[in-house]
């Protein structure tokens, strides 16, 4: 109870613990309040033996404790944390994990400790046992909500005992359902705070995004991290149609962000505004850059997510050295080798395999189904936890000529001819069956100009095969004919 409290200033916090203490004496137990129920933040108070009244506003509490902007990290106590004492740490979260399993329970999770022989939670003593725990993916999720609806088996607490509901985008297959406790939410914007600073950004800044809202809970996770962290943020709508572009657009010609928007629908922005006539300095559109992270060499990117439904802001990238900062204190993130349930060698790819920790409502040994290489050299910059590394989802994995290469890779490759680019790249690309056949790219292109698109389409064709080692044949298409999209557009479409 006292982690998700920990946002509260540390005055109101002595006086709200002097009010319980005071007035709740010591909490009852009552067995018609599940286990789960008495792990969530706000049972205690939701059950007073006396009224509780609000005390007046203070710093830190609807948001964090301001900080000296100068200071190097957000919390440094945690991401300069000794290695050893945060192995500890985990050892300890994981096995309250566990028991939680056992004790509350969580059948979902309980079968597959059972099938593996894992009959009690003594059989877990810490991350080192976890390779022994079998893997959970999104469609174990799936399948469980389906035999149970709506929840299915794999909750920590009563659904109700949570704040907010997000479902996934469906892209896969049926929505599961995600729910966040005050606690849960906490952990998630503490950790957004984390990366944002690291980045640079600080409060007082003006932020935007177009992610979107209502039953897809990412929005209003962005937004309200955002708000916690003291950011100014302006959410628009997603670019779905060119009108509600254009409210964007011109809004931000109004107020104009610190910090350009970045995201999947920055290309549709790009693209409104250029239709308008409105000067990208006009709208604040200038400068967009992607973070400032790297991966190793080709197909790896910082690992910043590991979804919404698992750890949205799982770590971010300091610039110094290779991937992304993990945030270690509040999950495990392994790059797993699915046959043997282990991690495979430091650098090399497995699958994105995550354990969140300390929170109400966690996820065991999730497989995402993406991949992932993990880094451990101590990094220049002081944060002593390891990196991660991202290699996309296993399903935008793409096999032309026996080559398999992702997706992001072929469209950083079409990014680097202007004729593609400008004003925002629009391309599909025709899942390749992994044969011998050309790779068939279409790309839109500004020009009717046929001098134009030929020297394109050369280009792209040569750039596609010094880059990936794979044979294209590119179709220039003209503006407008690939469907738009306001959040993730559809790249890659399934042969005729
Ligand atoms: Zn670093």
């Amino acid at each position: 109870m006292s982690k998700g409290l920990a946002t509260v200033s540390a005055r109101a916090l002595r006086q709200l613990r002097h009010d319980l203490l005071g007035r709740l004496g010591r909490p009852r137990s009552d067995p018609t309040v599940s286990p789960a129920a008495t792990l969530c933040n706000m049972t205690t108070m939701s059950d007073p033996t006396d009224e509780v009244s609000t005390p007046p506003f203070a710093p830190g509490m609807l948001g964090p404790l301001p900080r000296n902007q100068d200071q190097e990290l957000w919390d440094p106590a945690k991401q300069r944390m000794d290695r050893e004492q945060r192995r500890d740490l985990q050892d300890e979260r994981v096995k309250a994990l566990v028991a939680k399993i056992f004790d509350t329970p969580v059948p979902l999770f309980k079968d597959k400790l059972i099938s593996a022989g894992l009959e009690s939670p003594q059989d877990i003593k810490g991350v080192d046992d976890l390779w022994r725990v079998p893997l959970t993916v999104k469609q174990d999720l799936r399948d469980s909500e389906a035999a149970k609806p709506p929840w299915g088996e794999y909750r920590f607490t009563n659904p109700k005992d949570a704040i907010r509901l997000g479902t996934s985008t469906g892209t896969t297959g049926e929505p599961t359902i995600t729910v966040w406790t005050r606690k849960d939410l906490w952990i998630e914007y503490e950790s957004g705070a984390r990366n944002w600073w690291r980045m640079g950004q600080r409060p007082g800044m003006v932020v935007t995004h177009a992610h979107p809202a209502y039953l897809y809970g990412g929005g209003l996770s962005l937004q309200g991290a955002y708000e916690y962290f003291g950011m100014l943020s302006i959410w628009v709508p997603p670019p779905d149609t060119d009108e509600l572009a254009e409210q964007a657009v011109r809004f931000w010609t109004r107020v104009r962000p610190d910090i350009p928007f970045m995201g999947f629908a920055t290309g549709r922005f790009l693209e409104v505004a250029n239709k308008l006539g409105i000067a990208l300095e006009d709208a604040g559109l200038t400068g967009l850059k992607a973070p400032p992270g790297f991966g190793l060499g080709r197909g790896g990117m910082p690992l910043m997510t590991a979804g919404a439904e698992c750890y949205a802001y799982v770590g971010g990238p300091c610039g110094k050295s290779p991937g992304a900062h993990i945030h270690e204190d509040w999950a495990i993130v392994q790059a797993v080798d699915p046959t043997t349930g282990k991690e495979v060698p430091e650098g090399e790819w497995g699958n994105l395999t995550v354990t969140t920790l300390d929170r109400d409502n966690g996820l065991l040994r999730y497989d995402l189904e993406e991949a992932c290489a993990i880094l451990r050299e101590p990094c220049p910059c002081g944060e002593t936890s390891i990196r991660g590394l991202w290699g996309g989802r296993f399903k935008d994995l793409l096999n032309a000529q026996g080559t398999r290469f992702q997706l992001n890779e072929l469209q950083n490759v079409l990014m680097g001819i202007d004729a593609f680019k400008n004003p925002s790249l629009e391309y599909q690309v025709v899942r390749p069956d992994g044969g011998d056949a050309p790779l068939i790219v279409r790309v839109e292109v500004d020009s009717n100009d046929t001098a134009v698109r030929d020297s394109a389409r050369d280009r792209g064709v040569e750039a596609i095969r010094e880059s990936l080692g794979v044979t294209a044949s590119i179709e220039i298409l003209d503006r407008d004919t690939i469907p738009r999209a306001g959040y993730k557009a559809t790249r890659v479409i399934e042969p005729e």
